[in-house]
C-alpha cells in the first residue's frame, strides 16, 4: 500500500512571550529540522521522533512511504499563520498530489495554536479531510499533553497519545499510529469513537507518569482497553496554557461497536476523576530551594536537581529568566551549574572575547526585562552541536548555535544561541560538564528532565521561580475556556 507520512507539531501557549514563526520551524533546538519531501526521511531517520516508529513499521510490512513534510518548533506562544500556511500547504498540497494514497500518517502534537485559528491541528485535519475526501483512512499520533477536540477527533480515523511523561515512548507511539492505521485499513470502514473531555485542568507536574496517580492511570489503560475490547484508549492530560475552548484532559476511544467505544472511554474518564485529589504538587521559592540544596549537597554525593519549572522552554517559557540563577549566586551555591540559558547576544559576546576572557553582561531576561547583570569569567566556548544521549530523544541532533559556559560567584551557566528544555545531559557534557559530578543542577524543565537526571539525582526541588509556564495555571488570565472547566483539579 501507498502510507503518505506527515508532520506538524507544536504546543502553543497563550500568555508566552514570543510566537512559532518559520524560523523557529527550520531551527528547532534539539529536533529534527523542516523538511519537506524525501529529505524528510533523511531529517528523522535515527531519532526516536513518532513519525520515525511509524515509517518503520510500515516499511517493515512491505509497504511504500510517501513523505509529505515534517516540522516542530519549540514550545511558545500560538504559531504564526505565515507559518502554519507554508507548512499546512506543503502537507495538503503534497498529499492531494499523492493520490490515490491508502492512508495518511500524522505526527501532531495536538495543542497547536494558530493566529487566528485556536484549533490548530483540528484546522489542519479538516483541510486535509475537505481536500482527499471522507473515505481516506488517517490516523495521528499525538502528545500526552494534547488538547483533544471535537474537530481532531471528527476528522481523523483514529488518534492515539503517549502514555508517559516525561516522554520516552515517542517512537512507540508513532510505531501504534501506523499499526491503528493499518488495522483501520484492513477494518474496512471507521470505527466507532467516543471522544470524553475531562472537566478540571491538570498542572504539569502532577501530569508526570513516574509518580501516581498518574502511573496507575497509564498502566491501566491497555488494561482497560481489552476488557471492553477497544481497537485503541488514550488519555491526553492537556496542554494547560492553551486559552480556547478545546483546553483540558480528554479521553478518546476507538472500537468496532458503539458500545465497546463507550465502554472503555467512560472508564478511564471515571478513573481519572476518581484520582483527582492527588493531583497536587509541592513547589520551592528559588531561596528556599537554594539553602536546601547546599545544606544537602554539603555532605557530598549525587547532585540535588532544581527544575526551573516556570521557564521551561517545552512549555512556552522562552528559557532566558535568571530568578533561580540570582538565588544560586546571591546564596553562595558555589559548583551549582544552571542550564540552558537562551541568550544568543551573551553567547556572542562570550565568543568574541574568547575562553579564559572576562566579560560584563547582562544576561537573559529578554522575555520578562529582568537580566542578570555581572562580570563572568568565559570558560569554555563551544558551537552548540551534540547527538542527545538522553531516554527522551537518544540520536536527535542538536544544534543550539554558539554555546559558553560562564562563571560568576562560583555558579556555572550554560548559555546557548537557541533554547532547549533540559532533559539531556549531553547538553551538558558538550561543554565539558559532568552533571553526575556537580553538587547542584538548576534545570530549564518541568518534568521531562526527569528521564535523564532522574537516576543520577539524589533529590529533585520543583521550584516556581519567574516564567510564563506557571506552575499553578489557575492564575492566568483565560478568557475563551469553555464553560463549566475548573482550572485546577
Ligand atoms: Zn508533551
Amino acid at each position: 500500500m501507498r502510507i503518505a507520512i506527515a508532520g506538524l507539531l507544536h504546543e502553543s501557549h497563550s500568555f508566552a512571550p514570543f510566537p512559532a514563526d518559520l524560523a523557529a520551524f527550520e531551527k528547532p533546538g534539539g529536533f529534527p529540522p523542516l523538511t519537506r519531501g524525501a529529505a524528510m526521511l533523511e531529517a528523522i531517520a535515527g531519532t526516536r521522533v513518532p513519525a520515525a516508529g511509524a515509517r518503520e513499521l510500515a516499511e517493515s510490512e512491505g509497504h511504500t512511504v510517501v513523505p509529505l513534510a515534517w516540522g516542530i518548533a519549540m514550545p511558545s506562544a500560538p504559531v504564526t499563520r505565515d507559518a502554519f500556511e507554508t507548512i499546512a500547504g506543503w502537507i495538503v498540497e503534497d498529499a492531494a498530489a499523492a493520490m490515490p494514497l491508502d492512508g495518511l500518517y500524522l505526527d501532531l502534537h495536538g495543542a497547536m495554536m494558530v493566529e487566528g485559528a485556536p484549533d490548530g491541528e483540528g484546522e489542519l485535519l479538516a483541510r486535509l479531510r475537505a481536500r482527499l475526501g471522507p473515505a481516506l483512512p488517517i490516523a495521528a499520533s499525538l502528545d500526552l499533553h494534547a488538547n483533544v477536540t471535537r474537530a481532531m477527533v471528527a476528522h481523523a480515523d483514529v488518534l492515539t497519545a503517549y502514555r508517559t511523561y516525561p516522554h520516552v515512548d515517542m517512537k512507540e507511539t508513532g510505531a501504534r499510529a501506523m499499526r491503528l492505521l493499518l488495522d483501520r485499513i484492513a477494518h474496512g470502514r471507521p470505527w466507532a469513537r467516543r471522544h470524553r473531555p475531562i472537566d478540571f485542568l491538570v498542572p504539569l507536574s502532577a501530569q508526570c507518569t513516574l509518580a501516581h496517580p498518574m502511573r496507575d492511570l497509564y498502566e491501566a489503560i491497555p488494561l482497560v482497553a481489552e476488557q471492553a475490547g477497544a481497537a485503541d484508549l488514550s488519555l491526553c492530560l492537556g496542554f494547560p496554557y492553551c486559552d480556547f475552548e478545546g483546553c483540558g484532559p480528554a479521553v478518546t476511544a476507538y472500537a468496532a461497536t458503539e458500545t465497546a467505544a463507550e465502554a472503555a472511554a467512560a472508564r478511564l474518564h471515571d478513573m481519572v476523576v476518581a484520582r483527582r485529589a492527588e493531583m497536587v504538587q509541592r513547589l520551592w521559592t528559588p531561596e528556599a530551594a537554594v539553602q536546601h540544596a547546599k545544606a544537602r549537597a554539603s555532605l557530598g554525593g549525587p547532585p540535588i536537581v532544581l527544575a526551573d519549572t516556570q521557564d521551561n522552554p517545552g512549555g512556552g517559557g522562552h528559557g532566558d529568566t535568571t530568578g533561580l540563577l540570582r538565588a544560586l549566586v546571591e546564596g553562595g551555591a558555589a559548583g551549582a551549574v544552571v542550564g540552558v540559558l537562551n541568550d544568543a547576544a551573551t553567547a556572542a559576546a562570550a565568543h568574541a572575547a574568547g575562553e579564559g576572557a572576562a566579560i560584563e553582561v547582562a544576561l537573559g531576561g529578554r522575555s520578562d526585562g529582568a537580566p542578570f547583570h555581572a562580570r563572568f569569567a568565559v570558560q569554555r566556548l563551544g558551537d552548540g552541536r551534540f547527538t542527545c544521549t538522553g531516554p527522551m530523544t537518544r540520536g536527535n541532533r542538536a544544534d543550539l548555535g554558539p554555546c559558553a559556559l560562564l562563571e560568576t560567584g562560583g555558579v556555572h551557566v550554560l548559555v546557548a544561541s537557541r533554547k532547549m528544555q533540559a532533559y539531556d545531559q549531553a547538553m551538558f557534557r558538550h561543554l565539558g560538564i559532568d552533571p553526575v559530578a556537580v553538587p547542584i543542577i538548576a534545570l530549564k524543565s518541568s518534568v521531562h528532565f526527569r528521564a535523564d537526571f532522574q537516576p543520577i539525582a539524589r533529590e529533585i526541588l520543583i521550584v516556581a521561580a519567574p516564567g510564563p509556564v506557571v506552575a499553578d495555571p489557575s492564575a492566568l488570565p483565560f478568557r475563551n475556556l469553555r464553560p463549566g472547566l475548573a482550572l485546577s483539579p
